[in-house]
């Protein structure tokens, strides 16, 4: 029988963020368990022989647990043309970047690229498809913003998926259009399968990036981002937006044991009916691959001006908001996955997107109660006090990503003006007793935890403004909510999230302690190991 790996962490901080324990002198780990939290003379005399690891005074928690990001769609990204800001800060550098990647592809190619993000160019228009146009003619281009909920093609792009000048728009998506009502190549929402080959027909149910691509390389995209993951002191991701494309791809790289960390899925809604049939509801599978909660959308994104607020927004409220679903075909939905026994998770930024969820959520809840549902409103963007208090009434985690205060905090300042400062409540919510979870969206933002902690707990923006400084978190707040809270969230808080006997061996060590750290330093906290089902999966070199 093959030798079991015995490991012995000593010698450091130990926070386990488990309230009957917070803080330990050592851990014993046993192939793919923890087994011993404690004393340290005690840990050791329960472990025998074990390779020691002595901490040196670094900090050991349980892996960061990312539960709402967008795992494949981030392997992807960082294959493709990076188009993010700062890089590209204007059309011009759009149209080189774009440019140059046509030198390098053979004609009649996809040319992909990943992260324009224009309300941070100097200039005031939005870049069009005649901007692409400049770039080439030879091959069809796509660039995503960086809210993922729109892309811009060029008109090659439009004129191979047959979209004529004056196409109408389709249910829960736009057309940006020209004076005149030409298309600007600018494609929002459920507009963004129609001028994409994808690969799966999502109709109305989410925006749709799930593009055609060979299934060996999205298991590298899978590998590559995974990697990326641990080395960033992740041990379990949830993509917040499955497909049969990605649900294949998670299948075929553990297969292969190509997928690096825990991963939990989030079937979206328009296969409601086809899981009902078989039967099957999450959660579903084992401990490294697993079908979570079903995933809906009620409004657009925050960042790209399509959130459904109850008073529009923009400098000259120029955002009405976007809701992919009628009110009433939305409950009923929303009701018959609650009754087929999914835990929920609904996307959800504006107020008013948040009250048809709540809403849904609420009536689905009284008239086929269930113990523990769970739900979930991923985002959470902008609730109101009363609906704050509903959450907690329903018992509904919410899934926030406060490195958007970062990344966009300077627009959002300008867009929602005093309504900004209230965006993301973190504080409020615990203050109400809801469960907190802190997630990345990754590729929409960093997929480190250390920047999304750090965001929660300094809430400034890029350009060194505070937004909410009333709503921040402390360390040991936003670490629980990345970690035990975001296990909670995803139904799995009796095996990860925690540190303690019988827990899985998900680790991770940080260089050093952040209590007390100044929060603009805790990006730069070096991950110094991570360990996943009992083994040391990524060291820090050196
Ligand atoms: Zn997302």
């Amino acid at each position: 029988m093959m030798a079991r790996t015995r490991l012995v962490f000593s010698g450091g901080v130990i926070r386990t963020m488990d309230p009957a324990l917070p803080r330990a002198e050592a851990v014993a780990v046993e192939g793919s368990r923890i087994v011993a939290v404690g004393a340290s003379a005690d840990v050791r005399s329960r472990a025998g022989r074990a390779e020691q690891i002595d901490l040196q005074g670094r900090l050991l928690l349980p892996g960061f647990i990312d539960a709402h990001n967008h795992y494949l769609a981030t392997g992807e990204s960082m294959a493709s043309v990076d188009v993010r800001y700062p890089k590209v800060a204007s059309t011009e550098k759009l149209v080189s970047a774009i440019a140059a990647a046509a030198g390098k592809t053979p004609p009649g190619q996809w040319i992909r690229a990943w992260g324009f993000d224009h309300a941070k160019y100097g200039e005031r228009r939005a870049p069009s498809r005649r901007d692409l146009d400049r770039a080439t003619t030879r091959h069809p281009v796509a660039v995503s913003h960086i809210s993922g909920h729109y892309v811009l093609v060029n008109s090659l792009a439009l004129s191979l998926q047959g979209i004529d000048e004056f196409a109408p728009d389709p249910a829960g998506g736009t057309f940006a259009r020209e004076p005149g009502g030409r298309l600007s190549g600018l494609c929002q929402d459920a507009a963004m399968g129609l001028v994409l080959p994808v690969a799966v027909d999502i109709g109305s149910h989410g925006p749709n990036f799930h593009t055609k691509a060979p299934l060996e390389e999205l298991v590298s995209a899978a590998e590559r981002a995974g990697r990326a993951f641990l080395a960033a002191g992740l041990t379990t991701v949830c993509d917040a937006q499955v497909t049969s494309r990605e649900l294949e791809a998670y299948r075929e790289a553990r297969r292969l044991g190509r997928l690096p960390v825990r991963t939990i899925c989030m079937p979206l809604s328009h296969q409601l009916d086809s899981y009902q049939s078989t039967g099957m509801a999450g959660p579903f599978g084992d401990d490294w691959l697993s079908v979570g909660p079903m995933k809906f959308y009620a409004d657009g994104s925050l960042i790209g001006g399509t959130a459904a607020f109850s008073a529009p927004y923009g400098e000259h409220g120029e955002f009405p908001g976007v809701l992919y679903w009628e009110p009433e075909a939305f409950r009923a939905a929303i009701s018959r996955a609650h009754r087929s026994g999914w835990q929920i998770g609904v996307h959800a930024q504006g107020d008013r997107a948040i009250a048809m969820t709540l809403h849904a959520l609420g009536a689905a809840c009284a008239a086929h109660p269930r113990p523990d549902p769970r739900h979930r409103i991923e985002h959470a963007g902008f609730p109101t006090a009363e609906q704050i208090a509903r959450i907690a009434e329903l018992g509904i985690v919410t899934v926030s990503q406060p490195t958007y205060l970062h990344d966009s905090g300077d627009e959002f300042l300008l867009r929602l003006g005093e309504r900004a400062g209230r965006l993301l409540p973190l504080r409020d919510e615990l203050d109400r007793g809801v469960t907190v979870v802190l997630s990345s969206d990754s590729d929409v933002a960093s997929f480190r935890p250390l920047d999304t902690i750090a965001n929660a707990v300094r809430r400034t923006t890029a350009s060194g403004r505070a937004i909410g400084a009333n709503q921040r978190l402390s360390v040991q707040e936003a670490l629980r909510a990345h970690t035990a809270a975001a296990a909670f969230a995803l139904r799995r808080e009796r095996d990860i999230g925690s540190i303690g006997a019988g827990k899985l061996a998900d680790l991770v060590v940080l260089e050093r302690d952040l209590a007390g750290l100044p929060p603009a330093d805790i990006p730069g906290v070096p991950v110094w190991m991570t360990v996943a089902d009992g083994a040391i999966v990524h060291q820090a070199s050196g």
